[in-house]
C-alpha cells in the first residue's frame, strides 16, 4: 500500500540524510510536479500552495523553464569570462535600487549574502556589532547563525549579537512601534558598546517573518533606520522574505518604509528556485572591502542563474505580479477579517500583500493557542491546501503563496480554513 511505501520512504530518507531534514506534517506530502500555486501528487490529487515563497511567478513557470534550458544547453560557466547575461540583470536589477545602492554582487544563497553583508559592514564600520531582532533567522553559516536566534536554544549567539524585540504591533500598536523600537535600539548599541563592542550594524527582515510577521504600517521603521545610522551603523536590509513584489506595494520590503540602506541582500524568490542570491551596496562600502579581501564565489551570478534571474523578472513585470499581491493580499485580508467575527480565536490578522499572519490566541485568557495552530495547519493539509505557522509560540499562520495566486485559490483556501476552525470546534 501507498502508507508502508511511505514508511520504507521515510526509513530510507533517515538511513541516507540523518534526522537533521524535518519534513512537514504527520502524513508527510509527496509531489512530482507543479504549475501556479499548485502541485501535485503521484496519483494526480492537487495541493494549494500556499507557502512557497522561493517559486514566486509561479512553480515550473514556462518563460522561466524556457530560459533555464535554453542556457543551460549553450553554456554554464562562472564570472572569470565576460558574459553578457549578468551585465544585462545586474542593470535591471540596479535600477529596481535606490541610487545609491549602486553595485552588487552574487552568492547562491540568503545565508552568503548576509554572512558578506556582515563582513563588509564589519569592514567599512570598524565595528563587530551586529543587532538583530530575538526570534530572527538571516541564516546558517558559522558567522550568520551566530546572529540567527530562531535556530533555537541549540545554536550559540554571537558574543557581538544584540537583540532587539519583536516588534509586535499587537501588544504595542501600529502607532507606537517606531518610538519603541528605535528606543530600544538606541539601548542595546549602548549596551554593545558598554561590553566594549563597537555597533557595526543594524540588520533586518522588514516583514519580521520569522518574529511572527509584522509588517506594519508603511514607514514606522525608518526611525529605527535613522537610529542605526545616527549611531554611527549600517542598515542592512535583509529582502529574502519581503523583497520581489511581495509586499504589494513596493518592490523592496524597506522602500515601504522611505529610507534607504546602506546593504541589501536578496535570495529565495529571485530566480523562481535555481540557487541565486545577492548583496546589493553603496559602491564606496564595497570598494573598501574588496580593496582589501577578494571575493570568488564559483556558482554565484553563472549565465544559468542570472538567465533564470532575468526571466523571473521579465514575469514579475509583464504580469504586474506587485499589482497582484497587493490586490489578492487586500481580498485574502478582508475574508479573513470576515471569518474572524465567527471566531473570537483569530485574535489579528496583519499582512502586506501575499505575506498574511493570523494570530490565533485563546479568547479567555489570551494565551497563545501553540498547539491548536499546529492542529490547524494539519488539518489543511488533510484539504490539501498547504500552510504553516510560526512566531515564537508557534501561533500565527503564515500565509505565504507564490505571487500568481488567484481569487479562486483564496476561496480554496478560505474554505479550507474555516472547514478546519469548524473541525477543531474553534
Ligand atoms: N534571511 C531570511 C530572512 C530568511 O528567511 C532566510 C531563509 N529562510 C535566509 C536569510 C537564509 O537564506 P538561505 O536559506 O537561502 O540561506
Amino acid at each position: 500500500s501507498s502508507l508502508d511505501e511511505h514508511k520504507r520512504d521515510m526509513v530510507r530518507r533517515r538511513a541516507a540524510l540523518g534526522n537533521g531534514y524535518r519534513l512537514f506534517y504527520r502524513d508527510p506530502v509527496e509531489i512530482v510536479r507543479g504549475t501556479g500555486s499548485h502541485v501535485f501528487d503521484e496519483q494526480g490529487n492537487d495541493y494549494l500552495d500556499a507557502y512557497n515563497n522561493v517559486v514566486s511567478v509561479g512553480h515550473c513557470h514556462p518563460h522561466v523553464v524556457e530560459a533555464i534550458s535554453r542556457q543551460a544547453a549553450l553554456l554554464n560557466t562562472h564570472t572569470r569570462y565576460l558574459h553578457e547575461t549578468i551585465l544585462d540583470y545586474s542593470e535591471r536589477l540596479l535600477a529596481k535600487l535606490p541610487e545609491d545602492i549602486d553595485r552588487i554582487t552574487y552568492q547562491c544563497t540568503g545565508s552568503e549574502a548576509n554572512d558578506l553583508a556582515i563582513r563588509i559592514a564589519r569592514n567599512y564600520t570598524g565595528g563587530r556589532g551586529i543587532i538583530v531582532t530575538n526570534e530572527a533567522y538571516h541564516g546558517n553559516t558559522d558567522l550568520v547563525s551566530g546572529f540567527s536566534p530562531s535556530i533555537g536554544m541549540g545554536q550559540e549567539l554571537s558574543p557581538d549579537c544584540g537583540l532587539l524585540p519583536t516588534p509586535d504591533t499587537h501588544l504595542h500598536g501600529d502607532e507606537a512601534i517606531g518610538d519603541y523600537m528605535a528606543a530600544k535600539l538606541n539601548e542595546q548599541i549602548a549596551l554593545m558598546e558598554a561590553r566594549g563592542v563597537k555597533f557595526a550594524g543594524l540588520l533586518v527582515d522588514s516583514i519580521f517573518s520569522s518574529d511572527g510577521i509584522f509588517p506594519g504600517k508603511p514607514g514606522w521603521l525608518k526611525k529605527v533606520a535613522d537610529a542605526a545610522h545616527a549611531a554611527g551603523g549600517l542598515y542592512i536590509a535583509d529582502e529574502v522574505q519581503p523583497g520581489f513584489c511581495r509586499t504589494g506595494d513596493a518592490f523592496w520590503g524597506f522602500e515601504r518604509h522611505g529610507f534607504v540602506p546602506d546593504i541589501v541582500t536578496m535570495g529565495k524568490p529571485m530566480a523562481n528556485g535555481i540557487a541565486c542570491s545577492a548583496t546589493a551596496v553603496r559602491h564606496d562600502i564595497l570598494d573598501a572591502f574588496t580593496a582589501r579581501i577578494p571575493y570568488f564565489n564559483t556558482f554565484a551570478g553563472n549565465p544559468v542563474a542570472m538567465a533564470a534571474a532575468s526571466a523571473t523578472l521579465d514575469v514579475m513585470e509583464n504580469e504586474d505580479l506587485m499589482g497582484n499581491a497587493r490586490r489578492i493580499g487586500a481580498m485574502f485580508v478582508s475574508q479573513l477579517e470576515g471569518l474572524a467575527v465567527e471566531h473570537p480565536c483569530i485574535a489579528d490578522i496583519r499582512g502586506a500583500g501575499l505575506y498574511i499572519g493570523v494570530d490565533f490566541d485563546d479568547p479567555a485568557t489570551g494565551d497563545p493557542m501553540s498547539v491548536e495552530t499546529l492542529e490547524l495547519i494539519e488539518h489543511m493539509r488533510r484539504r490539501r491546501v498547504l500552510t504553516s505557522n510560526c512566531g515564537s509560540f508557534g501561533n500565527i499562520l503564515k500565509i505565504r503563496t507564490p505571487l500568481v495566486f488567484s481569487a479562486a485559490d483564496v476561496d480554496r483556501y478560505m474554505t479550507a480554513l474555516a472547514d478546519s476552525l469548524d473541525a477543531l470546534g474553534l
